[in-house]
């Protein structure tokens, strides 16, 4: 982590907690969450539950509001609005939210979702204002065959390319190794890091330095209170996307951690 850049933990729900639980989630961790980021301006905590819970957790933190404290979508829909029924708008996301996830690696599996769609959607994000969180990885064979770096290459040429330079600063890009996600079985903290600075490396081929200067990377897969600090403490990553962990308490207590780093 480097000073010039917030740190940025981000709690993806998944399909997890629906409006009432969601909403009685909140009442818990929002007041913590809300000293947390009032102690440190540095210091930025999203909460990303699924679509059908972004307003109960709004109203939640619409009682005690924090400026570093911000809610997130985890998905949504290029187009303004339409005939694209299920889907979200960035529009809608923006009446709610300041951040919104895209191209999950369970999106790209589950829901075929390319590069090229990923693209699409980061560009809406940035157009109407929203905090893009682009997630990259490699899966487990690609892993274990090396493919790696190739991999990450593709993806960031892929979903992140032709961007509007003035607005590409504002990309997060989460590091996401899929091998990671959910399996308990996280990154080392060098491997992360080593990643992250292909990443940033790559961004100013992309962009040039001041974007990649700018430009938050964080770490995602089985994080934890316990091994959050082997990725915060590498100068390239700038916090963590939490799945697992951010549905229960240790979300506040990464968050009490990454506050002491910064
Ligand atoms: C994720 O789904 O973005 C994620 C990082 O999950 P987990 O922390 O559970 O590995």
């Amino acid at each position: 982590m480097i000073s010039s850049r917030s740190v940025i933990i981000a709690g993806n729900w998944k399909m997890n907690y629906g409006p009432k639980a969601a909403s009685h989630f909140a009442m818990e961790i929002v007041p913590k969450l809300g000293q947390l980021t009032r102690q440190n301006p540095g210091l930025l905590c999203i909460l990303c539950p699924p679509a059908i819970s972004l307003s109960p957790v709004r109203e939640v933190m619409d009682t005690m509001p924090s400026p570093r404290l911000e809610l997130g979508a985890q998905n949504m829909y290029f187009e303004e609005k339409g005939a694209f029924t299920g889907e979200i708008s960035p529009i809608m996301v923006r009446e709610l939210c300041t951040t919104v996830i895209l191209g999950h690696s369970e999106r790209r599996m589950y829901f075929g979702e390319s590069n090229e769609l990923v693209h699409k959607k980061t560009l809406a994000a940035l157009t109407y204002g929203l905090r893009p969180i682009v997630c990259i990885g490699e899966n487990e064979a690609q892993h274990q065959a090396g493919q790696t770096e190739q991999v990450i290459h593709t993806q960031v040429q892929g979903s992140l390319a032709h961007l509007p330079t003035e607005l590409a600063k504002d990309v997060v890009i989460a590091y996401e190794p899929i091998w990671a996600i959910g399996t308990g079985k996280a990154a080392t903290g060098k491997d992360a890091g080593k990643v992250a600075s292909l990443i940033r490396q790559l961004y100013g081929t992309m962009y040039g330095d001041e974007s990649a200067v700018a430009l938050h990377i964080l770490y995602g897969g089985s994080t934890t209170s316990e091994n959050c600090h082997h990725f915060f403490s590498h100068p390239d990553i700038d916090g963590a996307l939490i799945g697992g962990a951010s549905i229960k308490h240790d979300f506040v207590e990464i968050a009490r951690k990454a506050n002491t780093m910064v």
